[in-house]
């Protein structure tokens, strides 16, 4: 009797431990927009099985110069990845697929996605090349399959680049919805609408939480749909007298199409310019999102076309120096030449961070003669994210036990909790990456923080954004270099000249003496201030000439360089 009540309490002590959650984190997309990674953990806290939604990257600030792509620091799951089942990926926009490439040798679990994804991401790895190629399980929209103990359903949601799919999560402790990006787009043009049915039946099966994106939680009403873009596009096409030249999100293949059918309504012929839009035409043919018979001419077409027949498409809407856009508008593009009277359409947002690069190159646009038309002017773009009542309306269907903001900045995180309070959730838990959200059972609590960061991809190297070369770079940009060459002997004799370079400093102070004859100056008397015995010590004399040199230039200058010393110990002379 004893025995079997000691050993019925350690039972029972276990089964607290080990009572099934369903927990949720992620390591980015929660408190920004960009660079999407989720993961849904279930079972007991030491044996949970994992699922990541998404593996996306984010584009670098202006304060971290030189840096390609900010990636995902998967720490935390790579040292759980034997419990990762999968990772599914929602559809093929870079802050949610564009880390798969590069990172999925850390992780080594199967990739589900739908057949354009799969398509952009082989079109990229044939381009770029990868170190391996991923495990990667094509799945129809709209199917069914299991992902270890999540039952995945793909439910079709309208955004701006095919074959979006929103996941209801089925596990044993409830029933979740993850959105993805959407909207509710009646007449999307390209793939289907968001599947509301689906989404109301969800809401009857009963949902305990909805993770839902925040981007446009501040924009009131419904987002228009992108036939209203299309019909707006080919109206001001119509109008145009001479070449019209519009840039777009590559991936929009909504967009693409629309303009193909304004050309061809308007007796243009179609120029594509930019490689990233050639690749998503090609995956959009392979996929039968566009017709196998789309028509349309190369770059090297555009200058032999009559300007009134003439329609081109270009990358470069983001101001990417490299994409045709910015070759053009600097008269380096070796086809793309713009001329007075042309009308150049930015048909895409200003994405935050960028508005310096686009507006720079408009004015360039302008200066040819060009009339440059944006979302400012007219529809033409239209937001893949809901509106609030958009929002308010998903909530109704779903009437989710919980509801948890993703993909947005803190303040678009918070505003659509509080939509969500407003709209009756009884638990709204609006959290950010890194903290991990026990979703059922019970009511939602963070129960524990979890790794999370950054990595730059700079050149060939991925390195930690702790490590300080972006830093450095950050400070060198604003303050330049001074490198001071010394060669001494062991006993502390200067041999030859003192060799100085000075990069990013003024060559003159306010009373025109040389920069460089300052830093000798400093060089000069801090040696020949150290007692001849104490400049056996190149340390010593390393660190005081670098003290020196920084405060000379501090006082001519009123800003202090970074200052390097090169100390090149030679043998005695004689
Ligand atoms: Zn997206
Ligand atoms: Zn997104």
């Amino acid at each position: 009797m004893t025995d079997r009540r000691g050993s019925g309490q350690a039972t029972s002590d276990r089964d607290s431990h080990h009572a099934d959650e369903l927990v949720f984190a992620a390591l980015g997309g929660l408190g920004e927009i960009g660079m999407n990674v989720y993961l849904y953990g279930l079972g007991p806290a030491d044996d949970r099985k994992w699922l990541m939604v998404d593996l996306g990257i984010t584009f670098p600030g202006a304060n971290e110069p030189g840096v390609d792509v900010v990636l995902p620091d998967l720490r935390f799951i790579r040292a759980e990845r034997a419990s990762l089942a999968g990772i599914v990926i929602t559809h093929a926009h870079e802050d949610h697929v564009g880390a798969v490439l590069e990172m999925w040798p850390e992780l080594r679990a199967p990739v589900y996605c739908t057949p354009f994804t799969a398509g952009m991401l082989k079109a990229k790895l044939a381009e770029f090349g990868s170190r391996e190629k991923p495990d990667i399980h094509v799945v129809a929209p709209a199917s069914r399959f299991d992902v270890g103990p999540f039952g995945i359903e793909l439910i079709p949601m309208a955004h701006s680049i095919p074959e979006t799919s929103g996941l209801a999560i089925r596990t044993r402790a409830g029933l979740l919805f993850h959105t993805a990006d959407w909207k509710l787009d009646p007449d999307p043009l390209v793939g289907q609408p968001t599947d509301t049915a689906r989404i109301q039946a969800l809401g009857k099966e009963g949902v305990t939480a909805l993770i839902c994106d925040s981007t446009n939680a501040f924009r009131d009403g419904v987002s228009p749909s992108e036939a209203e873009v299309s019909r707006s596009l080919a109206e001001i096409i119509k109008g145009a007298k001479k070449r019209v030249i519009i840039t777009t999100f590559a991936s929009n293949v909504a967009r693409i199409k629309s303009v193909a059918d304004a050309a061809e309504a308007t007796g243009r012929r179609l120029v594509i310019a930019g490689r990233a839009l050639n690749r998503s035409i090609q995956v959009a043919i392979d996929t039968g999102y566009l017709p196998p018979d789309f028509e349309y001419l190369g770059p090297e077409h555009f200058n032999y076309l009559a300007p009134e027949e003439t329609l081109a498409l270009a990358t470069g809407s983001q101001g990417e120096p490299r994409a045709a856009m910015a070759r053009a508008a600097d008269g380096e593009h070796r086809d793309i030449k713009f001329g007075p009277g042309d009308l150049v359409i930015y048909s895409s947002r200003t994405i935050p961070g960028n508005e310096k690069d686009i507006i720079a190159i408009q004015n360039k646009l302008a200066g040819l003669g060009c009339t440059v038309l944006t979302d400012a002017d007219g529809l033409v773009h239209v937001t893949g994210h809901p509106r609030r009542e958009e929002l308010r309306q998903l909530f109704d269907w779903i009437k989710p036990k919980v509801l948890v903001p993703m993909h947005g900045e803190i303040r678009h995180l918070q505003e659509n909790a509080r939509l969500g309070r407003a709209a009756g959730i009884a638990d709204v838990r609006s959290v950010l990456n890194g903290e991990l959200v026990r979703l059922a059972p019970g009511r939602t609590r963070v129960i524990d923080e979890i790794p999370t960061g950054r990595y730059y991809r700079d050149g060939k190297l991925i390195v930690p954004d702790g490590e300080g070369s972006v830093r450095e770079r950050r400070k060198l940009s604003a303050v330049g270099l001074v490198a001071v060459a010394i060669a001494i002997t062991p006993r502390g004799e200067v041999v030859g000249d003192v060799d100085v370079a000075l990069d990013g400093i003024p060559e003159e102070d306010a009373t025109g003496e040389l920069m460089e004859d300052l830093v000798l100056d400093a060089v000069d008397g801090t040696i020949e201030s150290i007692p001849a015995r104490r400049r056996r010590d190149a340390e010593l004399v390393r660190e005081a000439v670098r003290r020196s040199v920084r405060a000379a230039v501090d006082r001519a200058w009123g800003k202090r360089p970074i200052v390097k010393v090169l100390m090149n110990v030679v043998p005695a002379r004689g």
